[in-house]
């Protein structure tokens, strides 16, 4: 630990501030919050620190800094742009034995501010050991949904590369816009993926080319939304919703998931409705590689897992034949969401050894599938997209020798609180979608594990707006 995290009290105490610019008065802001009695010492102030001074909040002395007056004061900050004013006053403090903090300079610091979340008298404080405030600031922006684990790794990178930002960007409004570019974009990404060698060449050549008019490449990440309850998306996929700058989505991801993709996020509806594309799939391929030729941090949000009927790999197949950085998020995929919120175990030791997933719903619209290898003991089917092809799946599961009285379900609009679960069996099956009008999306699981759904069924939501 190279610095230790206190809370000072302030309140009535003597503080000086030297320097009367705008960045002095974020300072002073923060003494007065804390209740501490400020004096400003400058020859010039801006509107801020003049206004509080009008107001009596705070004194002020038209003066060049003088040593002596610190003298009984508590903490002292220099945030002058006078390199040796600011050392000057760095080391009164120090043979005084008085706190400082030298704004931007955390070598002449004893201790440095931290970055903030006020909730009092809750008070979160963050610090990156004065390496960067714009990595802080990011810090505390997102503390509230969550800290991915690699940020320590982030701050190392950012502080390798932090004079050589300096030297290249000598304004620092254009510094700060570079770190936030970096530490929001594919850069931080890969760290935060693992992939910290990648991520120190990708910054050493965005520092070369800062200047050149090369236009960023953007990113596509091809996320996973899973079933429909939020609370089953992955940390990651939430982290990188929130980061977007675009999203591409289709009619399978729940409003409720949508809901936590960054507010300011284009959004982009992409369909999928069967024999209804909004988008076709080639015009949404091509999407994608408009989008992060842009620059943009585009996510691709699917329904369920993304490598599981959800044609993710013939999108990525397009970046990657364009040379577009991708990164793929799983998802809990339906059978896997719908079979726990059903309280259908996909394999039991008694009655299933093996599972299939199986789509019900073929590219030439037919259901031409594997019948006898399907129709096998001990095993239990999945079948998505299979509504509309029941009464087929049912007719050749029969005739390839399954029991007519085997279990099935049909579970529609699993893990949500709108979810319906109907038990039959493969003779009954067909005329239970008609009779109930079961609607899509809905998953059939077939099989001997069915039986268990009367014993184990847990999750009884209370219905909002079903429709049918
Ligand atoms: N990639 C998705 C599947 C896309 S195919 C995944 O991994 O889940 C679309 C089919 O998935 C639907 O026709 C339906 O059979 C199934 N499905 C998706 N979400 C579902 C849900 N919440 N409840 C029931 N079935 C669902």
């Amino acid at each position: 630990m190279d610095f230790l995290p206190v809370f000072l009290n302030l309140k009535k105490r003597p503080c000086a501030v030297i320097g009367g610019g705008e960045v002095a008065s974020r300072k002073v802001s923060l003494l007065l919050a804390a209740g501490a009695q400020i004096t400003v010492y400058a020859p010039t102030l801006c509107e801020t620190i003049r206004h509080w001074a009008d107001a009596g909040k705070v004194r002020c002395v038209a003066t060049e800094f003088d040593p002596d007056v610190l003298v009984g004061c508590a903490l002292v900050i220099a945030a002058t742009d006078n390199a040796a004013v600011n050392r000057q006053v760095s080391e009164a403090s120090k043979t005084r034995g008085i706190p400082v903090n030298v704004v931007d300079q955390p070598e002449l610091c004893t201790f440095i501010m931290p970055s903030i979340i006020d909730r009092s008298p809750v008070i979160i404080a963050v610090s990156t050991g004065g390496s960067s405030p714009v990595l802080a600031r990011l810090i505390r922006a997102r503390l509230e949904a969550l800290i991915p684990a690699g940020y320590g790794r982030l701050a190392k990178l950012v502080v390798k590369f932090r004079d050589q930002v300096k030297q290249h960007f000598t304004q620092a409004p254009r510094r700060r816009q570079f770190w936030e570019d970096v530490l929001q974009g594919p850069i931080a990404e890969l760290v935060y993926s693992g992939q910290d060698a990648a991520a120190e060449k990708a910054l050493q050549q965005r520092i070369e080319s800062a200047d050149g008019s090369k236009p960023p490449v953007g990113e596509v990440y091809l996320v996973g939304g899973g079933p429909g309850d939020p609370d089953l998306l992955t940390f990651r996929a939430l982290h990188l919703m929130q980061q977007a700058d675009v999203v591409v989505y289709d009619r399978l991801v729940s409003p409720a998931v949508l809901e936590l993709v960054r507010r300011d996020a284009e959004r982009i509806y992409a369909g999928k409705e069967r024999d209804n594309h909004a988008i076709p799939q080639e015009d949404i391929n091509h999407l994608l590689v408009r989008l992060a030729k842009a620059g943009k941090r585009v996510v691709r949000l699917k329904g369920g897992d993304p490598f599981i009927f959800g044609r993710g790999g013939e999108e990525i197949d397009t970046l990657a034949a364009e040379g577009i950085p991708f990164q793929v998020v799983p998802g809990i995929t339906a059978a896997a969401g719908c079979a726990a919120y059903a309280g259908i175990p996909l394999t039991h030791r008694d009655y299933a050894q093996s599972v299939v997933f199986v789509t019900g719903h073929l590219q030439d619209g037919t259901v031409n599938l594997n019948w006898k290898a399907l129709a096998q003991p001990r095993q239990t089917m999945v079948f998505y997209m299979g509504l509309h092809g029941i009464e087929t799946i049912c007719r050749e599961l029969i005739h390839h020798g399954m029991p007519p009285s085997t279990k099935a379900a049909l579970v529609q609009q699993g893990t949500t609180r709108n979810q319906r679960v109907l038990i039959g069996d493969l003779e009954t099956l067909p005329a239970i979608v008609e009779k109930a009008k079961v609607k899509a999306p809905t998953l059939i699981i077939v099989g001997d594990v069915v039986q268990l759904h009367d014993r184990l069924k847990w999750f009884a939501p209370t219905a909002v707006n079903r429709k049918s």
